[in-house]
């Protein structure tokens, strides 16, 4: 059975988040965002919980039901008036959508249903040089692969959403700047893929999609005001205020990677010099033990390189060196520990976010740098009277990006029912 992205951080929820809500949200949205957050639902906790009457709540969920949007549980409660309740869970077959991820050397595929279900999942091969009119079919294939997979045709989807990994003008669907893509300048892949499927399509940089899966279904479920941390081959920030992303001037906000370190003169793949992902990204983790290896540092990871590449030690390589106790391994995660949580008190007291949520390849190492990571946090911190934070790590799989794509898609009907 799959299984739904329902399983929170433990946060207490942010009480004032549904009373601030009615002021700009219609009914079925509270109703949903209540049944996401804490699950199925009676009509009193719903009245409850939503601060709406019972009368209007009794309103909202019976249109709810005869849409199909919502349904009645099967497990019977007893309610506080002694009478049996059926509470109200999401109907996850009322809508599909498919989220698509584009990496450097794969396109991932998810579908997903109205209550967050994972229906299914594929991955194909990409050549980050072609050109985007080369890829567009490559992309419908694909999209009819995963829906098929899912028991579903295309055109039972009600939209695709794509993450990609660069700036995008998610209004107009247009790709502004992808590092590295130099042939997707100013395409509007948006507009292209809903003519070639005829279904709409939302286009969003991976890190705000990515966000958006753990607002929705992930460790942000329960917080109306978070910070998104991805640590890949870059490090990107979303950023949530009043459950809405926030994109920037020029759609460029979070772009932690690029913060100057004072005392790094690292190079950047951007020309800069000092960037904070030249300290804390994966290439950067790799690029320490490649250092090491020239000083002749002895280690698990470099022994065996005397005769190889340094550069073919993988990440998953590093956590697990570091998980057998090599010296090396483990002070690279201690250093790496240190100058993330200089990036995240920076953050913090910019922006003091309820939560942080880390996301991307460096959850593999969560275990070995979650600890001094929360004491460095602290340490950088003003103190509890001005400044506390949760740091939580990302349990989305697949990847937060991918479903937070397919995420996306969803709120489009999410849209049209509020209308
Ligand atoms: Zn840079």
């Amino acid at each position: 059975m799959p299984t739904p992205y329902t399983e929170g951080n433990g946060l207490p929820a942010d009480a004032s988040f549904f009373s601030e809500r009615r002021k700009s949200a219609a009914g079925p949205s509270l109703v949903l965002e209540a049944i996401r957050t804490y699950g199925a639902l009676s009509r009193s906790d719903l009245a409850e919980i939503t601060g709406l009457s019972r009368a209007a709540i009794t309103k909202i969920t019976s249109a709810m039901i005869a849409e199909k949007m919502l349904r009645e549980t099967e497990q019977t409660d007893t309610g506080t008036s002694g009478r049996p309740v059926q509470p109200l869970e999401i109907n996850d077959s009322y809508a599909y959508a498919a989220g698509i991820q584009m990496r450097d050397e794969y396109l991932e595929f998810v579908v997903i249903g109205f209550a967050g279900i994972l229906r299914s999942q594929h991955t194909i091969d990409f050549e980050h040089t072609a050109h985007p009119d080369e890829v567009l079919p490559e992309i419908k294939e694909g999209l009819a692969t995963v829906t098929r997979k899912a028991g579903l045709e295309v055109t039972d989807l009600v939209g695709v959403g794509l993450a990609l990994p660069g700036m995008i003008d998610h209004q107009a669907g247009m790709v502004k700047f992808l590092p590295g893509y130099e042939a997707w300048r100013n395409y509007p892949i948006g507009p292209k893929l809903a003519g070639l499927l005829n279904i709409p399509v939302t286009v969003h940089w991976r890190v705000n999609a990515a966000a958006i899966a753990e607002m929705w279904w992930g460790q942000g479920k329960l917080a109306r005001n978070f910070v998104y941390i991805n640590i890949d081959n870059g490090v990107g920030m979303a950023t949530i205020v009043d459950k809405r992303l926030w994109f920037g001037h020029e759609y460029a906000a979070g772009m932690l990677g690029h913060m100057p370190v004072p005392g790094c003169s690292r190079r950047c793949i951007c020309g800069n010099r000092g960037c904070l992902m030249t300290l804390v990204s994966i290439p950067a983790h790799i690029h320490l033990v490649e250092e090491a290896y020239k000083e002749g540092v002895g280690s698990v990871l470099t022994r065996p390189l005397r005769v190889t590449e340094p550069h073919q030690i993988t990440f998953t390589n590093l956590v697990a060196a570091a998980e057998a106790g090599d010296r090396l391994a483990c002070n690279i995660f201690a250093e790496v520990a240190e100058n993330l949580a200089v990036a995240i008190a920076t953050v913090v007291h910019l922006l003091n976010p309820q939560l942080i949520v880390l996301g991307g390849q460096i959850v593999e190492a969560s275990h070995l740098i979650a600890d001094s990571l929360k004491k460095h946090v602290e340490d950088h911190l003003l103190g509890p009277e001005y400044q506390t934070v949760n740091i939580a790590f990302s349990e989305l799989v697949p990847s937060a990006a991918t479903v937070g794509g397919a995420t996306l898609a969803l709120d489009l009907r999410h849209d049209k029912f509020n209308e």
